[in-house]
């Protein structure tokens, strides 16, 4: 989507395809970055975008060694707004959707499905499409940018080749009523707490339990009571409040994947986001990465595209400025992983690095900017700055 937009802002003729019919989808990573803000104000949408409800944390607790501490501090960022912003993806979504639709040339087709990938003599083409069941469609672009997540269809039509970082992780996400006497720590975000974060959404928590891959199905066999009680020998709230999970359909299974593409692009087609690096949860870094590379690829990509000369040598401009920031971001989740048995049972202690930020408060600074800003902040080019129709 932000990709999407900012080409239309820069003249380019776009179409966005999604293959849900709205945006209302729970559990996405409700995380906008100082980064992201900072786009907001460099397009001349943040107090607009700031009347949308959301919740701000100026840092990020985690309890480590049984000491509440800051893992992150976002009070010393060079940006306007020294906070993450806790706002529904599909909000924020939405507010782009409605942005984009004020851009001459930029059409969103929601309930489309891309199903495949047009080649000719080598280049990719186009996609095909199929909306419901109902219909099925071809459209021909002169690029393709795969943005479709770490279960990318578009990636694996392609046949790009993936370095897999694995996970021997999965994580349950599940909402409790929030109440007003609950502990409220100073901020916004709790955890993760031996395997349980979670998120303060004002009326409710967020709650993500981390659990070994595969493990959700004997969680089932060994029924809600067993569940609900590791649940509440882990968070900060009494046994009796997670009476209110009273059936398993409350509960989701998000399977996490880390892994990266060799190469992003090919002839006539680009990834990006989680397409071209599926990120873990671990530390809330992928949402902001997955903006960037949409930045960096509007920035490199709209003039070639507008003059319709677009080469191979551009796409591969996008990936040599935003492979960096990837690898980077991507190795420091694997430093914070908790390390594991040979039975794949995780250490009670999280790993060395965790535990030197809660005893040096300017680690806790520097995570601030490296998940706030990320390892290579984009800008909106001039280049970009198109009045909406
Ligand atoms: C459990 C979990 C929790 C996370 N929490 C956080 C967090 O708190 N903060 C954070 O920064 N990151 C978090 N992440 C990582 C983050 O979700 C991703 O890095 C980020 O969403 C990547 O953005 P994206 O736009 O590339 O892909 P996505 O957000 O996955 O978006 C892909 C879009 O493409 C659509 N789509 C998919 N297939 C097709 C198709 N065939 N045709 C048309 N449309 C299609 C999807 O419906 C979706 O709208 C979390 C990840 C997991 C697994």
């Amino acid at each position: 989507m932000m990709a999407g937009l900012l080409l239309a802002r820069a003249g380019v003729t776009v179409t966005v395809l999604e293959k849900h019919p709205d945006f209302l989808r729970d559990f996405r990573g409700d995380t906008i970055h100082p980064a992201t803000l900072q786009l907001m104000a460099e397009l001349g949408w943040l107090s607009e975008f700031l009347e949308l409800p959301h919740q701000k944390a100026a840092d990020l607790h985690a309890e480590i060694d049984g000491r509440q501490v800051t893992i992150a501090d976002f009070r010393r960022l060079p940006l306007d707004c020294r906070y993450i912003a806790f706002m529904p993806q599909w909000d924020f979504l939405d507010f782009l959707a409605a942005k984009g639709r004020e851009m001459p040339g930029f059409q969103l087709m929601m309930d489309h499905r891309v199903t495949g990938l047009l080649k000719e003599g080598g280049r990719v083409t186009g996609v095909s499409w199929e909306n419901g069941g109902t219909a099925t469609g071809d459209i021909r672009a002169s690029l393709v940018i795969g943005a479709d997540g770490r279960h990318s269809v578009v990636r694996s039509q392609a046949g790009l080749k993936i370095i897999d970082f694995g996970s021997a992780v999965d994580v349950l996400w599940l909402k409790l009523t929030r109440q007003p006497d609950d502990p409220a720590p100073a901020m916004s975000h709790a955890g993760p707490q031996q395997g349980l974060v979670l998120i303060d959404r004002g009326h409710f928590w967020q709650c993500g339990y981390v659990i070994k891959k595969g493990r959700f199905e004997e969680l089932k066999t060994e029924g809600l009571p067993e569940f609900r009680r590791a649940l509440a020998d882990l968070a900060p709230l009494p046994e009796s409040r997670f009476e209110e999970i009273q059936a398993w359909d409350q509960v989701h299974l998000l399977s996490i994947r880390m892994d990266r593409l060799e190469r992003w692009w090919s002839p006539g087609l680009l990834c990006i986001g989680d397409a071209a690096h599926a990120m873990s949860p671990v530390g809330g870094f992928g949402v902001n990465l997955a903006i960037q590379d949409a930045v960096a690829a509007a920035n490199i990509l709209a003039r070639p595209l507008r003059e319709g000369r677009l080469t191979g040598a551009d796409l591969a401009r996008v990936q040599a400025r935003r492979m960096f920031p990837t690898r980077a971001t991507q190795g420091l989740q694997r430093m914070m992983r908790r390390k594991r048995n040979s039975r794949g049972e995780a250490s009670r202690r999280p790993p060395g690095f965790v535990r030197m930020i809660g005893r040096f408060p300017i680690l806790a600074r520097l995570m601030g900017r490296l998940i706030g800003m990320g390892f290579r902040p984009e800008h909106i080019a001039k280049d970009s700055l198109h009045a909406p129709r």
